[in-house]
């Protein structure tokens, strides 16, 4: 019925910017005339469904970008379940049948996935795969039937992952179910990239994977990387503040990323695994800062689920993790860490500062 839906699919989340008035998008460094910027050496590649653009200082850069791309592919190519083979796409074929061996990267992805799903709950559950499916909302968009959706959400309990992290073998333990590591494993690889810096001797870089970014170091001047927060209501490349990060994990879920739209009713790709349907929290954007990108993925999709009191709760509760939470009548929330280092930078004039309690 609802083949025809438009969907729209935004890349742009958060947005690196080198001044106030110069946004850096896609291949432009606009740097200062009277203080000389080392150059970047920097790539755009499409991988992961999304546009990974990496910005790296010093020697060996191009070698460190070429390092990250394979290892992107690699990660890619174990834990998608949008192109055939791949670990997971063995793990969900083998859904009630049997264990499947895995490597030592989808063990860690599936375990941290696990620990999140009970730390928040079940908000965040990675056997939300069959709904992923339903909704189809990055294929042919559609409102699944009730009854489909019922029967669908018996399948989603991250509780029936079995898995065997020291022999790296897990099991799915009812037949129909599906893993879906779409909330989590582009965190991973950002992580990953930084470690791989790190190896070539790389002290300043940052990688964008379709927005998450990883900030390593500081701006080769010495000074915080300054990143955008986008607008979820406006274009891309707005942003409505300003957070300044050294050596951090930014990463924003929000319900403008991949949607379609139906009798005025938006349907985005983050969902409820209590009810099946994309969730209506009352957020419309999250974003975390963290030590480690694979934490902040996490968190950004669980506390969109969660909402804002509760989303609140469980960061308050974690040492080292920050958030900017933006609600459907555009207040901003930030945590209590975060204040002093996100600046109101509004372009639209829309939004503002919510009052807690
Ligand atoms: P993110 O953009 O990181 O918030 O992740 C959204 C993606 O994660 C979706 O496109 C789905 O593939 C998957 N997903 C959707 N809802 C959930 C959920 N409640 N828990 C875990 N993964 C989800
Ligand atoms: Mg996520």
């Amino acid at each position: 019925m609802q083949s025809g839906n438009q969907v729209v699919i935004r890349i742009s989340k958060l947005i690196v910017i080198f001044s106030l008035s110069a946004i850096l998008s896609a291949c432009a460094l606009l740097g200062s005339e009277k203080q000389k910027v080392p150059e970047p050496y920097e790539t755009q590649d499409f991988f992961m469904g999304t546009i990974i653009h990496q910005k790296i200082f010093g020697e060996n850069a191009d070698e460190a970008a070429e390092a990250v791309r394979k290892r992107l592919v690699d990660i890619e190519s174990k834990m998608t379940i949008n192109k055939p083979g791949g670990e997971i796409n063995q793990l969900n074929e083998m859904a009630g049948t049997g264990a499947v061996s895995v490597s030592s990267d989808t063990a860690y992805v599936l375990s941290k996935a696990c620990t999140y799903a009970e730390m928040s709950g079940g908000a965040f559950d990675p056997t939300i795969g069959p709904l992923v499916k339903a909704w189809d909302i990055m294929g042919n968009p559609r409102i699944p039937p009730q009854g489909e959706i019922d029967s669908l959400l018996k399948l989603v309990d991250y509780k029936s992952i079995e898995l065997d992290v020291k022999n790296l073998k897990v099991k799915l333990g009812v037949k129909g179910q599906m893993v879906d590591l779409g909330a989590i494993a582009k965190g991973y690889s950002g992580d990953e990239a930084i470690r791989i810096y790190k190896k070539y001797g790389i002290r300043s870089a940052y990688i964008s994977l379709g927005g998450n970014v990883m900030a390593l170091g500081a701006k080769p001047d010495g000074s915080a990387w300054r990143i955008g927060i986008q607008n979820p209501r406006a274009v891309n490349g707005s942003y409505v503040g300003i957070v300044e990060v050294k050596d951090k994990a930014i990463v924003t879920s929000g319900d403008y990323e991949r949607y379609f739209e139906e009798d005025s009713v938006r349907y985005h790709h983050i969902l409820d695994s209590r009810t099946g349907y994309p969730a209506r929290s009352g957020l419309i954007s999250t974003t975390i800062i963290a030590d480690f990108s694979i934490d902040a993925d996490a968190l950004s999709t669980s506390t969109f689920v969660l909402g804002l009191e509760k989303g609140m709760e469980l960061v308050e509760r974690l040492d080292g993790v920050e958030a900017v939470f933006i609600t459907e009548d555009k207040k901003i929330y930030l945590t209590e860490g975060l204040k002093g280092n996100f600046s109101l930078a509004d372009e639209s004039k829309e939004y503002a500062y919510g009052q807690k309690g």
